[in-house]
């Protein structure tokens, strides 16, 4: 049975999240290092650093790796309380890429790898990467990857070129998805491997100009010029890695969902602030029932959101894969909470697009939310093959 009761101790810890991304946090969205690339990386260890003081790091991480080994629905809670602010889940280590990378190194990876790869993330200390899109290959449609790993028995040596790559620059723990070639020793097919970002052969290009700015490090283009790794970097089985992707992409479009959630419910409260002070033609605009109808469209938007993305969690917390679902949620909530985002712009008037108020870089920040973790477009083509199956 479905039920929508937060318990008492999940909401006081809801509550403490979002008083500390209020209080500690949304001062630093000010911050001259959140740049145009996105906060950088001594940013982001003084933000981590506050929230390990409170307990609130990682949280999300299995029990025996040091976390608390949420579930889904208590996940959806918290990170929409972090989501307040843009960094808040930067400093509590509950953002992309770094969030689902940990949850697929979690099912994946073997001991070695976890404590090499994937403790030293959940700690705090290092950054994580997801190097798949490219732009001759592998985009929505992954089948296309052109990123190749030619195996001599003892190596893997991978020539390719991603973009798109959030938080390549600065990163130690490298996750890439290459076409192993056929070999007479392995299984070919698409394949993940690990490896530290400072080997030799990892050349990052260039970061790109985006519109958005709130992942470490923005985003790069990044060439694999005979990168050679050793017969243990892959993770899992060889051939694999399109299942492995979509294992961690389930959940990790809906925790995108949850981040983004918060961050539209704050730019609402501040379009809603607005409206109830300014006044036009002898009253404030909130009265006009032109403004009030967008914020009723904005909270019948959230609330909408909110259940769609708990529907989708209670799901997974069952056991369900609930990747059908997960694709409504992702392809619905980025699109109403992009509407929504828009419409408190419209609210506040010309100072809407001003960064007087942190709104406007909530908008150029969630616009990107429609195409990372599969654009709309796609899910809806997912979803209309299904119901054609039947
Ligand atoms: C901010 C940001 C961060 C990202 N971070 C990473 C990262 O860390 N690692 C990584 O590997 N990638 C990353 N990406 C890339 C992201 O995964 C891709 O942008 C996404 O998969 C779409 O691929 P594409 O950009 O190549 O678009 P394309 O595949 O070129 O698609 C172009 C357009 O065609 C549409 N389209 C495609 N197929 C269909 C269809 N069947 N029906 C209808 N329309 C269709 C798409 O919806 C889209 O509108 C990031 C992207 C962004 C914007």
């Amino acid at each position: 049975m479905i039920d929508f009761t937060i318990p008492a101790e999940l909401a006081a810890e809801r509550d403490r999240v979002r008083q500390f991304v209020i209080d500690k946090i949304v001062p630093y969205e000010r911050d001259p290092r959140l740049t145009a690339h996105g906060p950088t990386d001594e940013l982001r260890q003084e933000l981590v650093e506050l929230a390990r003081a409170e307990k609130l790091l990682t949280v999300q991480a299995p029990v025996a790796l040091g976390g608390r080994g949420l579930s889904h629905i208590e996940q959806a809670v918290l990170y929409e309380a972090a989501g307040w602010s843009t960094l808040g889940p930067v400093a509590m280590n509950c953002a992309a890429p770094d969030e689902g990378n940990m949850f697929l190194l979690s099912k994946v990876a073997n001991q070695e790898q976890i404590e090499r790869f994937l403790q030293p993330v959940i700690d705090g200390q290092q950054r994580s990467v997801f190097a798949m899109t490219e732009p001759n290959g592998a985009g929505s449609d992954p089948n296309q990857l052109s990123t190749e790993a030619v195996f001599d028995g003892e190596n893997f040596t991978i020539n390719g070129r991603k973009w798109l790559i959030t938080g390549a620059d600065g990163a130690k723990t490298w996750i890439i998805m290459a076409r192993l070639a056929d070999n007479p020793h392995l299984p070919a097919g698409p394949t993940l491997f690990l490896c530290d970002g400072d080997t030799p052969g990892i050349v990052i290009e260039r970061i790109m100009n985006t519109m958005d700015r709130n992942y470490v490090g923005g985003h790069a283009v990044v060439n694999f010029e005979n990168l050679v790794l050793p017969a243990d970097s892959v993770l899992g089985e060889t051939g694999q890695a399109l299942r492995y992707a979509q294992l961690r992409l389930a959940p990790a479009r809906l925790t995108h969902c949850m981040r983004w959630l918060g961050a539209a419910e704050r730019a609402q409260s501040i379009a809603v602030d607005y409206a109830k002070t300014r006044t036009a033609f002898g009253k404030t605009i909130g009265e006009h029932q032109g403004v009030s109808f967008m914020l009723a469209d904005n909270e019948i938007a959230l609330h909408q959101c909110r259940l769609t993305i708990w529907h989708a969690c209670w799901l997974m917390d069952q056991g369900e894969k609930a990747r059908h679902e997960s694709s409504i949620a992702k392809s619905y909530v980025s699109e109403e909470l992009f509407k929504v985002t828009d419409r408190c712009v419209q609210v506040l008037g010309g100072i809407g697009i001003s960064d007087e108020t942190v709104v406007e870089m909530i908008f150029r920040d969630m616009r990107a939310f429609r195409l990372y973790d599969g654009p709309t477009e796609v899910h809806k083509y997912a979803i209309g093959r299904k119901i054609l199956r039947g």
